[in-house]
Formats: C-alpha cells, structure tokens, sequence
C-alpha cells in the first residue's frame, strides 16, 4: 500500500517536481523517509502536511490507508462468507451475530439427526 502512496506523491503532488519537494527543497520524505533528531525515519513513518492537506483527500482509500485506518480482510467468515479481519488466528467469525446464528444452525442439523 505504501506503493500507492509514493505513486500519489510523484503523480499528484503539486510540490512534487523532478524528484524533489520544492516546499523542503529536499527529496520528499514521503518517498525516500526522513531524519528526526539525528534518527532515520522510514518513508511510512514520515508525513506531510501538505499532502494530508491537498493531494490525498482525492483518494479516500489511500487517506485510510495513510492514516492507518486501513483493515485488511485476511479472513472469511464461516457464517455469512464475507471477509473480516481479524489478528486472531481462531477467529472464523466476523462477529458474534454470526457466531452466534452458525452455533443456533449447528444445534438445529444436529438435532434434525437425532429426530430421523
Ligand atoms: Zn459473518
């Protein structure tokens, strides 16, 4: 994702010309990190008010992304087939609705056997 960031930066940043940031007259920190009291900061690490500012509200996918919000669905749930993400590895639900209503269908398949 931080990909598409960079892509943003070189393609839409009005402050963004051959390579450099005319604002800081250095290499956009967006793209190649930065320096914050003598520490190396990464590019994902480092910000810009004007690109928060002008260039990313355009592309509201990319804002969450910046801004951390971003969820990657690394899971499908087994009771309605969408996909959540969850950071536990047992999570198989999306929620406890789900859950919830998988355990209830369960219960009822199991007591249909019993009732043949
Ligand atoms: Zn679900």
């Amino acid at each position: 994702m931080e990909k598409y960031i960079k892509q943003l930066v070189t393609k839409s940043c009005a402050n963004f010309i051959d390579g450099k940031c005319i604002l800081s007259d250095k290499e956009c920190p967006l793209l190649v990190g930065g320096e914050y009291r003598g520490k190396k900061i990464t590019a994902k690490d480092c910000s810009c008010t004007y690109f928060e500012k002008a260039v990313l509200p355009a592309v509201k996918t990319l804002e969450a992304v910046y801004y951390g919000k971003e969820t990657v669905l690394n899971k499908t749930c087994k009771g309605c087939g969408k996909g959540f993400s969850s950071v536990s590895n047992r999570a198989v639900y999306c929620s406890e609705i789900c859950k919830r209503s998988a355990r209830k269908s369960t219960h009822i398949k199991y007591n249909q056997k019993r009732a043949k």
